[in-house]
């Protein structure tokens, strides 16, 4: 640490789960071990203050927060720091408040709610003693210039110390730091800002401190670790001069300001200190020799191509670059004296070197996928020679083995399928892929007639574990022996051995990743292993079975009139349901593509590529920070030609009903605003989970007015889609060997579709239903939800019902208006789509249903007008009982 940054204390922030992913996967895991261990670390890192966060959708934040503190506090060698209690929900800072020990630091409450919601929590943070960091956000939205910060600084103060009686001393202000050199002008003079609002507020209100989150200053330079480090030290190197004496920052990668190679640090300080029109540029031109690791990578790319044609072949595919493979495949070609001796040569030599890699975890999936690619143009150009030779010789190759390769009927799932296919062909098995959409017979006939080895299903959608034990048994029926994979988003280990392997008596086997197939693969076929590995996997899935009969019989449900009556319960006579501004079903068609752009949650898209972490912080992942950055720029590069050259046509359609809730847990909807006639029900499910304490018994009926309130309450419905479009580029890529685009471009189709939703019930709150005008979100409180309403899905934890799409595409008209269909298990087509109702109440909130007992299945089925058996088939994954044995115990 250099003399200036002495006093200067540094805030840990690896404890939190937003910008961590280690630290959210230990907890989602509930791993609380481990993740104390990260908080040690921090410590003995020279974290003096550690900030702690639970703010994810999947967790209950509170429990996590109140769990995770006690067992800091029994840790002395932790808890001799204060604790940062962070969080965007009151109740969760409550809750962490309630545990901590020594002192504590709330982060953060601001004015953002105006100046009662202020004083109330303020007044709270100063019982539990806490010293509290102040956003410079008011009602008007969040400080941007130097007048605005201050001002806003200095009114909370005033509020604080005179009203709420916060000694000076414990109040900590973050007057924002944004990014800065982003392109856009306005943007330019953020650092100055910060840093003399910093030392106005020192000097104003000498006793408190200043503080922020400093990597957001170099956000536009992310993927470029040299550059961003120089910028966040001469940050520093100001902000603290200035009074900024506290601050969120890595500390490993603060640099010494002096030290900074002076080219780059008068660029960098043009920047931060906003001293010319084009310090921007001149920083972007020299931000590549900077890059960490620049200057290597380029030595070795001229290197390569020195070198004998084999190894500059196995070079391309294991770099996964295709710029000179035409004409190297041609050059091995003319040397070998077969073609299929470059193949089996420098090529499968590569491939060898990727499987490891891969195998071992050291490279991922978007590499992997880009190998393959280099691995398919060679072949493509290999194979008329090869074929012109195999006529003449009679004798054709043997791959290593042939997987029939399908998504079942009724579901649309087509990336991961695609994923897998790419990398088991790439490791020399032959895959017939039979596409989406696939009856079951197609499926054996085509496994017979291609002489497969094994088969694999795929699938998303729960209707689709239904099917793929029909397969199962048409197997069994039909005699087969081969081995059955089984894979797909809801798929899991335990499924597959309770409910898919009993009906098939050959081995069957989830790959749960596509970085597992090829091991299982190979293990099925190999004439050693195979035999072994099958009974070890028989054996294990039998041990699971048993196991969860065991297990199951333990969670006992209450009866559903019980839930009935502990349903969540709202004050109705204190409310008056807004009423929408939109008066009839609205149909967008050719929906902008850039604006859409705006709304991507990004982090999902990088999950789709087996890439763990939360964007924007994967760019700099220690692992996996390379390959997401690679991967993040060819998706840009993709997304922009599909702006520029409008290549999807994205369309939707959003309406709204008067509604109104009926005997507990249906919602009417009516033909109009009289409400005397009725035009459809909504079924909706209850919690039956027996509920200690204060905790209600949710259905989504519960946010919408009952019938016998006279209020007029209303429920909206939206479809939107990005179009077949997605699914023709793809092909498109697909027939041109460019598996890695094509997966790209499905990819991006998934994204924009989900950034449509997020767009559409944007504009709904402010617009359509226009009950949050003057609501102001940046994308990332989108993505975290923190407006009021919710969009639940059919077939999502709230309503996992997939059959309710039914009643939302024929009251939008889906077909018709957008072109939107639903298969016969009720998955979306075109399959890039989002649809579902919207609430509006603002305690309306998301929920998981859970299981489910029998009373309810049979009263729901009657509401729906289905027979038992069926209603059971469609809730299948939240019973909880099992319908075979309730009716053989019926029957006895
Ligand atoms: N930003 C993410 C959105 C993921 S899912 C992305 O781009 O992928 C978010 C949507 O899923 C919600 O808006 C809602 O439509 C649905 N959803 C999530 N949880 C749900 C639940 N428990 N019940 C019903 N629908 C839910």
């Amino acid at each position: 640490m250099t003399q200036q940054t002495a006093t200067f204390i540094n805030i840990g922030e690896r404890t939190n789960v937003t910008g961590s992913a280690r630290f959210r996967r230990l907890i989602t895991e509930d791993n609380y071990d481990e993740a104390l261990e990260v908080a040690r670390q921090q410590v003995e890192n020279g974290a003096q203050i550690i900030d702690v966060n639970m703010d994810e959708g999947m967790l209950d934040s509170e429990a996590a927060m109140t769990r995770f503190l006690n067992l800091v506090a029994a840790e002395p060698d932790i808890a001799r720091v204060p604790i940062m209690v962070d969080s965007s929900k009151w109740t969760v800072i409550e809750a962490g408040l309630k545990c901590v020990q020594g002192r504590s630091i709330v982060n953060s409450i601001s004015l953002k709610e105006g100046e009662e919601q202020f004083v109330e929590q303020a007044t709270l943070v100063r019982r539990y003693g806490a010293a509290v960091v102040v956003m410079a956000f008011d009602e008007q939205g969040q400080a941007d210039t130097e007048d605005r910060k201050v001002e806003i600084c200095k009114r909370s103060y005033e509020i604080l110390t005179k009203k709420v009686g916060f000694a000076p001393e414990d109040i900590i202000f973050d007057p924002n730091i944004f990014a800065v050199a982003t392109g856009i002008e306005e943007h330019n003079n953020y650092a100055i800002d910060f840093i003399e609002a910093t030392r106005r507020i020192r000097k104003e209100m000498p006793l408190t401190h200043v503080s922020g989150g400093v990597s957001n200053i170099s956000f536009s330079f992310r993927g470029n670790e040299g550059v961003r480090e120089a910028m966040h030290t001469v940050f520093l190197y100001h902000a603290i001069k200035a009074g900024m004496d506290m601050g969120i920052v890595n500390a490993g990668q603060l640099g010494i300001y002096q030290e900074i190679n002076p080219e780059l640090r008068d660029a960098v300080e043009d920047v931060i200190l906003n001293r010319r029109n084009d310090a921007t540029d001149r920083l972007l031109e020299l931000a590549e020799k900077y890059k960490v690791g620049a200057g290597q990578a380029k030595e070795q790319d001229l290197a390569w191509r020195e070198e004998p044609v084999e190894k500059r072949l196995s070079h391309a595919l294991i770099k996964g670059i295709t710029d000179y493979v035409d004409e190297d495949t041609e050059e091995a070609r003319q040397k070998a004296d077969k073609p299929l001796e470059v193949i089996e040569g420098p090529l499968m030599d590569g491939m060898n070197i990727v499987g490891d890699l891969f195998g071992s975890g050291k490279m991922f999936l978007p590499q992997v996928v880009k190998s393959a690619r280099v691995m398919k143009r060679a072949v493509a150009i290999l194979t008329p020679y090869m074929e012109e030779e195999k006529r003449r010789s009679g004798v054709a190759d043997k791959p290593k083995g042939k997987v029939v390769i399908a998504t079942v009927k009724g579901d649309v799932h087509d990336i991961g399928k695609n994923i897998v296919s790419v990398v088991l062909q790439c490791n020399n098995y032959d895959v017939v892929d039979l596409g989406v959409m696939v009856p079951s017979q197609k499926i054996l006939d085509a496994a017979k007639e291609e002489k497969a080895d094994m088969i694999g299903l795929s699938g998303l959608i729960t209707p689709s574990l239904d099917e793929m034990c029909t397969v199962a048994a048409d197997m069994q029926r039909q005699g087969f022996t081969m081995p059955l994979l089984i894979g797909g988003a809801t798929t899991s280990k335990v499924h597959t051995a309770v409910k898919i392997a009993p009906n098939y008596n050959g081995c069957v086997v989830h790959v749960d990743d596509a970085s597992k197939a090829v091991g299982v693969v190979s293990n099925l076929l190999s004439e050693t292993a195979r035999d072994d590995y099958a009974a070890r996997i028989k054996a294990d899935y039998d041990e699971m079975r048993e196991k969860h009969a065991r297990s199951n019989r333990q969670a006992k449900r209450q009866p559903v009139e019980k839930a009935r009556a502990n349903k969540f319960k709202i004050d109705w006579d204190n409310y008056v349901p807004p009423q929408p501004a939109l008066k009839e079903q609205k149909v967008f068609t050719d929906y902008d593509i850039e604006t859409l752009a705006d709304y991507i949650d990004w982090t999902p898209f990088f999950r789709t590529w087996d890439l763990v972490g939360k964007y924007p912080d994967i760019l700099h992942d220690e692992k996996v920070g390379e390959t997401a950055r690679s991967l993040y720029e060819d998706a840009q590069k993709m997304l922009k030609r599909i702006i520029d050259e409008k290549l999807f046509k994205p369309v939707g359609t959003v309406t709204f009903w008067p509604a109104n809730t009926i005997n507990d847990d249906d919602i009417e909807l009516y033909t109009d605003d009289s409400r005397e006639k009725r035009l459809d029900v909504l079924h909706c499910l209850r919690q039956q989970m027996i509920r200690n304490r204060n905790r209600a018994n949710y259905s989504l009926s519960d946010f919408v007015a009952p019938k016998e309130t006279g209020l007029h309450d209303w429920v909206g419905g939206f479809a939107v889609t990005t179009g077949q479009a997605v699914h023709d580029l793809a092909k498109d890529y697909e027939k041109k060997e460019d598996d890695y685009n094509a997966i790209m471009v499905q990819a991006l189709g998934d994204r924009l579709a989900e950034a449509f939703a997020e767009h559409m019930h944007e504009r709904v709150r402010k617009e359509f239903w226009g009950y949050a005008k003057d609501e102001t979100l940046a994308n990332d409180d989108l993505i975290r939800e923190e407006y009021q309403g919710i969009r639940p899905a059919p077939g999502y934890p709230a309503c996992p019902d997939h059959t309710e799409k039914a009643t939302l595409f024929k009251l939008l008209d889906c077909e018709n208006k957008i072109g939107l269909k639903l298969t016969e298990s009720f998955a979306m087509w075109p399959a890039a789509a989002v649809s579902g109702w919207y609430f509006s109440h603002p305690d309306s909130a998301f929920f998981g249903l859970g299981k489910i007992e029998r009373d309810q299945v049979e009263d729901y089925a009657e509401r729906k007008g289905m027979t038992l058996e069926e209603a059971e088939r469609w809730l299948s994954p939240n019973l909880n009982y099992n319908p075979a044995e309730v009716s053989r115990e019926d029957a006895a």
